[in-house]
């Protein structure tokens, strides 16, 4: 349904002297109260002067036309990653080395959330598009943040136990007045630019017992939208679909994996995969979701696709006789008129380590060799950062961007990696170089065409996996010298790494204390702006990583920041607010234990204000005694597995996020109501989903054992 806004700044939407605003306002509030106050807290510094708009506009009118010509409105943010190559570099440049230190908040508008926002907003005209928490749609003013409406498509909270990384979407796609957003629970919903009314909304799912969903921004290509799924956690099958965007009727769909070994195949592409798998795997959901990343070439009409990881991991127990399991972890370009594949490359035959290449995909020309080369640029989570000929999808060259220890590198006479062995967990456990998490994950990348650069949000952690699989969600193990032996990895960093393509080669790199920060935005101001888990938003000197500034917002950022103008303003803008995978790596975190993890859009400007903090998280006192419950070695650590299974991709792995409550702090209460909790849902318009059907009594007993071990962890060490 359509949220009807209380507006946030009575007098600039009420006064009259605000045309557009007022149509806006006008369309969505006819007949209701629009000036109530509002319930965030946010306090936007409006300014009185209309908005900027073209005379002729509808709202949200973006056409392929003007994307293409995107350079010649740069005020604009039409679509994810700007451009259809998805370079995510914005010729303003008002705002640059010179000035930038005077960078400061222009507005915050709350998003009512607690946990990961992940969003690229779309800004149209001075009116931005953005999303929160539960798929939640919301249209603001881009100079006051005033609300101009919001749509929640009420996604029911039972649905979070499908998710592997939190209640997140990463933004709509806007065409010809019309709003396209993916929820959680799968549906492909179209809005009125306007007003945000539903003008229709398809089932994308083709199995609603699967946990599949989506979390991925859709794509706007040749009338048509463009959306895959997520769930290769969880035995689904992947596919990309695109949809008439006028009738939202299905057009074509393309899977990633094939549903059987013989066939019949829906399409001829899943003839060329189908021997690439064991004929014995379990070809209901072998995984490959294309839950993230695409980009368009309009001049060699291919859209471009990346396909996520094999389920399960463990390629021994997936498809036990080997082979590449095509069209895991890849990158297909298709034709967007019929879903036909023109080519195909995969980053990681025969997956086994969740190396998703579903990560941003950039399309540039470089000049290599003095060669102008049409490439298609990806950082996925397998370590290699690789430029492809993007017209053929041959590699041109593939370097590692960050510790890789399970391949050596890549042949690039055949375009496949060298695996060293040391990621072969077959016979024996592994502490395999990059991590689940990814040298680099979804967090947008940047490309400068002032600078030639790439900005990669990027990690060095790694993670142990065993063909048991009970080592999910587990890194920094005690054992590690004796699992990496004669290798020296890094210390758990997170970085922004400024790398050269044509070079291959690291230009700088800023080291992070925290693994999972935010995204890059580059600009003609000579800048780089990216934010991170401890709540800093940093401008940096694009050629040398200088930090020019340091605003430290107190919430901590994993969204990529855009860039827009209006009325000659400069504006720089992100969501603000820490979620995705709960990894357990907020130890003496800056923003994330002290502040409330409070959502928000933050904009920046030229002279703004300070920027207030979040409501300070209140002081916790010790950590209470749980209740007495004991459990054998043996069931604790049934409990622990279980525990990281089910209950770790929210509540963390050792039971703390800075998202939900900490259940090394559950009262006595709620443990009495354990059960009720877990099995019965009564928390479950919370979002704590009810797990009767997956746990039996005597494995919530288990889980409850290991919940009272972590509490007494905390109790002995006081830690937060
Ligand atoms: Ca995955």
């Amino acid at each position: 349904m359509t949220f009807l806004l209380h507006d946030k700044h009575p007098e600039s939407v009420c006064s009259g002297i605000n045309p557009l605003k007022q149509l806006l306002i006008i369309v969505v509030f006819v007949g209701l109260t629009a000036c109530n106050e509002p319930s965030s807290s946010s306090e936007p510094q409006a300014g009185e002067t209309p908005i900027q708009s073209r005379d002729d506009s509808r709202p949200g009118d973006v056409t392929a036309a003007r994307i293409v010509a995107t350079d010649d409105e740069p005020g604009n943010w039409l679509a994810h990653g700007r451009d259809f190559g998805e370079q995510r570099y914005s010729p303003l440049e008002d705002i640059n080395r010179d000035n930038v230190t005077r960078l400061g908040l222009a507005w915050e508008t709350g998003t009512n959330s607690t946990r990961g926002l992940e969003a690229t907003p779309i800004i149209v005209d001075g009116v931005m598009y953005t999303t929160s928490t539960w798929s939640r749609v919301m249209a603001l003013d881009a100079k006051s943040g005033a609300v101009l409406w919001q749509y929640d498509p009420e996604v029911q909270k039972s649905w979070a136990k499908r998710l592997c990384c939190d209640v997140v979407n990463r933004g709509v796609a806007v065409s010809e007045g019309v709003v396209y957003v993916g929820t959680l629970d799968g549906f492909l919903i179209a809005l009125d630019a306007a007003s945000g009314a539903v003008k229709w909304r398809v089932d994308t799912l083709i199995d609603r017992d699967r946990y599949y969903s989506i979390t991925g921004a859709p794509r706007v290509v040749k009338g048509k939208v463009i959306i895959g799924n997520g769930g290769a956690e969880f035995n689904v099958r992947g596919y990309v679909s695109a949809y008439d965007k006028s009738s939202g009727a299905l057009d074509w769909r393309f899977f990633t994996v094939p549903g059987s070994a013989e066939g019949p195949f829906e399409h001829d592409e899943l003839a060329l995969a189908a021997p690439t798998w064991d004929p014995d795997s379990n070809f209901e959901g072998v995984g490959g979701t294309a839950w993230d990343s695409m980009a368009y070439d309009p001049e060699l009409d291919l859209l471009y696709v990346g396909t996520g990881n094999g389920s399960p991991w463990s390629q021994y127990a997936r498809s036990p006789s080997g082979g590449d399991n095509l069209f895991l972890a890849s990158i297909i370009a298709l034709d967007p008129d019929n879903g036909e594949m023109a080519w195909h490359y995969q980053t990681t035959p025969g997956d086994a380590w969740d190396y998703t290449a579903t990560q941003h995909m950039i399309l540039a020309d470089l000049d290599i060799d003095g060669t102008p080369r049409k490439v298609l640029m990806q950082a996925p989570k397998n370590g290699f950062f690789y430029v492809l000929d993007r017209v053929t999808g041959k590699v041109i060259s593939a370097e590692k961007y960050v510790f890789t220890n399970w391949a050596s590198h890549v042949n690039l006479e055949t375009g496949r990696p060298e695996p060293t062995g040391l990621g072969d967990y077959s016979l024996q456990e592994r502490y395999v170089y990059p991590s689940v998490a990814g040298g680099h994950n979804w967090q947008p990348m940047s490309f400068s065409r002032k600078t030639g650069l790439v900005y990669i949000p990027s990690r060095d952690i790694g993670w142990v996996h065993n063909e048991t699989g009970d080592k999910w969600f587990e890194y920094g193990v005690d054992n590690a010298d004796e699992l990496l032996t004669g290798q020296e990895p890094p210390e758990n960093s997170g970085y922004l790494k400024a790398w050269d393509p044509v070079k291959q080669q690291l230009a700088w790199q800023m080291i992070l204390p925290n693994v999972w920060n935010g995204g890059a935005l580059s600009t003609a101001g000579g800048l780089v702006f990216h934010g991170t888990a401890s709540g800093h938003f940093y401008a940096l000197n694009d050629e040398t990583g200088e930090v020019l500034l340091d605003l430290f917002t107190g919430t901590g950022m994993i969204a990529a920041p855009v860039t827009y103008s209006v009325d000659g303003v400069q504006y720089v803008v992100i969501m603000a607010g820490w979620g995705g995978p709960a990894f357990n790596t907020l130890a003496g975190d800056e923003a994330l234990l002290k502040y409330r993890n409070s959502g928000r859009v933050l904009a920046f400007k030229l002279d703004g204000g300070d920027v207030p903090l979040p409501p300070a998280v209140p002081p916790r006192g010790p950590f209470p005694q749980p209740p007495d419950i004991s459990a054998s070695a043996e069931i604790l650590e049934q409990g622990r597995i279980l525990f990281v299974y089910n209950c770790g991709g929210c509540h963390g792995m050792y039971g703390s996020t800075p998202m939900l409550p900490d259940l090394r702090r559950l009262s006595h209460e709620k443990h009495d109501l354990f059960k009720q909790i877990v099995l019965e849902g009564l928390y479950e318009p919370l979002g704590m989903a009810s797990f009767a059907g997956d746990l039996s009594e005597a494995e919530v007993d288990a889980i409850q054992a290991y919940v009272v071990q972590l509490s007494r962890e905390a109790v002995a060490t006081q830690t937060e």
